[in-house]
C-alpha cells in the first residue's frame, strides 16, 4: 500500500480533488484492455500540469513507489496494469495542443491529447496527421507514442514513429530532458525521442510532443473487394504489394467477423462473402484513378467475385467505421477477447491465414481474423470464457502457436500493439537472452530503483 506520506505529498502538489484513494476510485485503473488479472493501485494521481507531472516523477522516485502512467487505457499488452499497490499517474488532463504550425507543417501537444481531436483539428487547419489506431476516439497521443501505435494508414503512410519529430519526458529525478523538435533535421545528440518511442512509460514520462504533419491527398478512392475464397483474398495481399502499388489502407476480414461487424453496424457488408478486402488508395487524382484501376484488375484476376466502388464519402465512411468497429463488434460475443497482432512479412499473410485456420480447428476455438493484410498485421481474435479452465488452456496454447507460427515465417509478436506484461515473457523467442539483459542493463542505468513502470517489455 502506497505511504500515507508520500498521499500527502500528492495531495500538498495537486490539491485533494486530483489525488484519488477511494477503493472504488483505484479499482478502476487496475486493469486495462488486455485479458490479464486486474492489481488495484495504492493511489491514482490527476497533474493538472505539466511541472506537476515532473514533481510527482521525483516524489515516486524518492519514495521508491512504482509508477504507471496511464493514457486512456486502451493498449492491449497490459501496459497499464500497476504494480498492486503503486502509483497510477492519470495524463487525461495534460490535453492541450499547443501549436499547430501551418508553415513548418508540425505540431506540439501534451501527452493526454485524444488522438482523433488531435487529427480533427490538424484537418480543420488544412493538413494530415495520418497514424490512425482503430482505437482513436479514446487514445491519447501519449498512449501512441508510448506504444508505437500503427493503425489503418500504416501501409503507405507509416506508424507514430515516422511523424515523432521531438519529445520532452521527465526522468526519474523529475528532471526535464529534451530530444528533437520544430526542425525536420535534428542530430544534437543521442536519438533520445527515438529511445521514448515505443518504451510503453519503462524508461521516462512524456510531458511534450512534437508531431509531423503532411499535406492531405488530393483525392481518394475506396473499394470493397469481396471473395467467395479465403486463399484467394490473402493472394491478392501479396499480389497487390508485388504489383508496387502502395495503397494507404489495405484490410482483410474473414467471414465470420464480416458476420459479426454487420449484425453490430449494419453498414451494408456482403455477409454471405467468404473474405473481404477494404481497400483504399490516395494522392493526385490522376493517380488515384490510375493505381484503382490497377487494383481492380488484381483483384479480379485473383479471384474477387465482385467489387464494389464507395459512390461518395459517406459511403466510404461507412465502411471504414464498420472496420474500426470490428473488435467492439467481435467483443460482444462472448465474455471474454483475446485479439493477437503477430505480424508477418507480407508475402506470407496467406501461409499465416491458413495457419490460423488450422490453430483453430486444432484447439477447437472460434477465432475471427481480421486486420492490416497490407501490413502483414493480422488481429486473430479468439472469443472465448476465462472462467471456463479447460478451454483457457487450449486458448494459451493457441497463442503460443500463433507467435511460433508468425516467427518461423519470419515476423514478429506485435506489429503495433506491444510487450507489456503480455508478451514479456516471449520475447526472448523473437530476440536472444542478450537483447534481453541489454534492455534491463540500460532499463537499471535510466531507472535505477525501477519505478517506471516495472514488469512491462523486458520483465524484472
Ligand atoms: C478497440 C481498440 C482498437 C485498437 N486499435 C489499434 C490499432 O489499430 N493500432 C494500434 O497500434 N493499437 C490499437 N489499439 C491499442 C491501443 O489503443 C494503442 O496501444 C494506443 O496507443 C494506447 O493509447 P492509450 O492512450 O490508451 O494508452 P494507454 O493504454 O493508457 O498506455 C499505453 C502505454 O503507454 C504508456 N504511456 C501513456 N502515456 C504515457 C506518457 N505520457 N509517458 C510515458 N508513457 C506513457 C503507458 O504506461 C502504457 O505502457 C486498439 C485498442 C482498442 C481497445
Amino acid at each position: 500500500m502506497t505511504a500515507n506520506a508520500l498521499i500527502k505529498d500528492f495531495q500538498d502538489i495537486l490539491g485533494k480533488d486530483n489525488v484519488l484513494v477511494a477503493e472504488t476510485d483505484r479499482y478502476a485503473y487496475s486493469y486495462d484492455s488486455a485479458v490479464l488479472d486486474p492489481a488495484v493501485p495504492g493511489v491514482v494521481v490527476r497533474p493538472t500540469d505539466v511541472s506537476g507531472l515532473g514533481k510527482v516523477v521525483k516524489l515516486c522516485n524518492d519514495a521508491g513507489a512504482p509508477l504507471t502512467v496511464r493514457g486512456s487505457g486502451t493498449n492491449l499488452s497490459g501496459g497499464t496494469i500497476p504494480k498492486a499497490g503503486g502509483v497510477v499517474v492519470l495524463t487525461g488532463a495534460l490535453n492541450k495542443i499547443l501549436e499547430i504550425n501551418t508553415e513548418d507543417l508540425y505540431a506540439r501537444v501534451e501527452p493526454g491529447v485524444i488522438t482523433a481531436k488531435f487529427a480533427a483539428a490538424v484537418q480543420a487547419k488544412g493538413l494530415f496527421y495520418p497514424p490512425d489506431p482503430g482505437s482513436q476516439a479514446v487514445s491519447t497521443l501519449g498512449g501512441n507514442v508510448a506504444e508505437n501505435a500503427g493503425g489503418l494508414r500504416g501501409l503507405k503512410y507509416g506508424v507514430t514513429k515516422d511523424y515523432v519529430m521531438g519529445v520532452h519526458f521527465f526522468d526519474t529525478d523529475g528532471e526535464l530532458i529534451k530530444a528533437g523538435g520544430r526542425t525536420v533535421k535534428c542530430v544534437s545528440g543521442l536519438n533520445l525521442a527515438g529511445l521514448m518511442v515505443g518504451s510503453e512509460g519503462t524508461l521516462g514520462v512524456l510531458s511534450e510532443i512534437f508531431l509531423k504533419l503532411v499535406p492531405p491527398p488530393a483525392a481518394a478512392k475506396a473499394m470493397m473487394a469481396i471473395f467467395d475464397d479465403v486463399e484467394a483474398a490473402s493472394r491478392t495481399v501479396s499480389a497487390i504489394i508485388a504489383a508496387k502499388i502502395v495503397p494507404a489502407t489495405l484490410e482483410f476480414l474473414d467471414n465470420f467477423t464480416i458476420r459479426t461487424v454487420e449484425e453490430f453496424s449494419h453498414a451494408g457488408l456482403p455477409v454471405e462473402a467468404k473474405a473481404l478486402l477494404l481497400i483504399e488508395v490516395d494522392g493526385h487524382p490522376g493517380m488515384v484513378e490510375e493505381d484503382a484501376a490497377k487494383v481492380e484488375e488484381l483483384c479480379r484476376a485473383h479471384g474477387a467475385k465482385r467489387i464494389q466502388v464507395a459512390k461518395d464519402a459517406a459511403e466510404r465512411n461507412k465502411v471504414w467505421e464498420a472496420r474500426r468497429a470490428a473488435l467492439s463488434a467481435l467483443a460482444r460475443v462472448s465474455p471474454t477477447t483475446v485479439l493477437e497482432d503477430a505480424t508477418v512479412p507480407r508475402s506470407k499473410v496467406p501461409d499465416m491465414i491458413k495457419a490460423l485456420d488450422g490453430i483453430a480447428a486444432k484447439y477447437k476455438l472460434t477465432i475471427g481474423t481480421f486486420g492490416h493484410a497490407g501490413d502483414g498485421n493480422l488481429h486473430p481474435t479468439i472469443l472465448t470464457d476465462k472462467r471456463n479452465t479447460e478451454e483457457w488452456h487450449r486458448v494459451e496454447e493457441a497463442v503460443t502457436e500463433i507467435f511460433d507460427v508468425a516467427l518461423s515465417l519470419g515476423g514478429t509478436l506485435s506489429g503495433e500493439h506491444g510487450i507489456g506484461l503480455a508478451k514479456a515473457k516471449y520475447l526472448e523467442k523473437e530476440t536472444t537472452r542478450g537483447t534481453i539483459l541489454y534492455s534491463r542493463r540500460l532499463k537499471k542505468a535510466l531507472d535505477p530503483k525501477g519505478i517506471l513502470n516495472p514488469g512491462k517489455i523486458m520483465g524484472e
